[in-house]
């Protein structure tokens, strides 16, 4: 076992109850890449706002467009050792929940139970008008009419199932209407520049407050959203450990900052403990 794997077994053994903030570099082991690179650098241009998606028409035939292409390797991903290895803590009493800041719903896939998708999930739709939610895949079978072969200007998946195509492949694309009533429909996901809705928030917020640490597991926490989770437990004086071999924002106040990746590491922990009483 490498010396991270047991610095992180001796922390569990002594603090049994867990909140996992979980990000982009969890998914990196399923194929997907995540959206900053190990310095914190975008790695693609800045996806989608909030307020330009609700207010431009031409946004949402962008958005839509791109995610017709994008949207089935996010489908068929599979979930990763490190999902896995989550699951089973959970399962072990270890995790009381998974916070997870990826819309791509690898946790649920992997069985875990308790997890809040705190930025929402790709594979559903919501209507802005009546809030009507439908099945992503429903969403595809109505664009297909419209859409045709279009060739990635670049080749790798997007987190958010986005896909790189020219805008000559969206500009005349009549985006389908809710069905329910007619109005505007966007995936069930919180865009740069919106807000998680307030009751989600508290609801992690008060998992922290009864757990007995966090562990964040491939995320940079460059954002907010994520990083606030962090500032809690550094004021209640709950351990903070972070899984990631590079950069992340909370580097300065973690307990333990574990520079690897989160599969072989969760994995090993996992298998430690699963002997052990929780
Ligand atoms: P990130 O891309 O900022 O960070 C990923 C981290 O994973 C990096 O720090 C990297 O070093 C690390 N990493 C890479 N491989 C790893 C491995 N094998 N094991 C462990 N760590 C590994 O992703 P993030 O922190 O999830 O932040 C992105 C935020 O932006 C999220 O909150 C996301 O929801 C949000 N976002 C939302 C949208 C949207 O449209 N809803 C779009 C883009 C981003
Ligand atoms: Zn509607």
């Amino acid at each position: 076992m490498s010396d991270h794997a047991e610095a992180l077994l001796r922390l569990m053994q002594r603090h049994p109850r867990w909140v996992v903030l979980s990000g982009a570099g969890i998914s990196a082991e399923s194929g997907i890449p995540t959206y900053r690179d190990r310095e914190g650098d975008w790695r693609a241009p800045e996806p989608v706002r909030e307020q330009a998606f609700r207010s431009e028409y031409h946004t949402r035939q962008r958005y839509w467009a791109r995610s017709y292409h994008g949207w089935p390797r996010v489908r068929d991903a599979v979930p990763g050792p490190a999902h896995h290895a989550l699951a089973a803590l959970e399962a072990q009493g270890r995790v009381a929940l998974t916070i997870s800041q990826n819309v791509d719903g690898l946790h649920q896939r992997a069985g875990s139970t308790r997890v809040v998708d705190l930025h929402g999930r790709v594979d559903s739709v919501r209507c802005l008008d009546c809030g009507d939610v439908t099945p992503r895949d429903a969403m595809q079978v109505r664009l297909a009419p419209q859409m045709s072969t279009a060739p990635l200007l670049d080749p790798t998946p997007r987190p958010d199932g986005d896909a790189d195509i020219g805008a000559e492949h969206y500009e005349n694309l009549d985006v389908p209407p809710c069905t329910a009533c007619g109005g505007t429909v966007t995936p069930d996901v919180v865009f740069f520049g919106g807000s998680v809705p307030r009751e989600r928030v508290r609801a992690c917020l008060e998992a922290v407050e009864n757990a007995d640490g966090l562990l964040v597991v491939g995320s940079s926490l460059a954002v907010y959203s994520g990083f606030r989770f962090c500032r809690h437990a550094a004021k209640l004086d709950k351990p903070i450990v972070l899984v990631n071999p590079g950069w992340t924002r909370a580097d300065d106040i973690a307990t333990l900052k574990l520079p690897a990746e989160a599969g072989p590491l969760l994995t090993a922990v996992t298998r430690e403990l699963a002997g052990e009483p929780a």
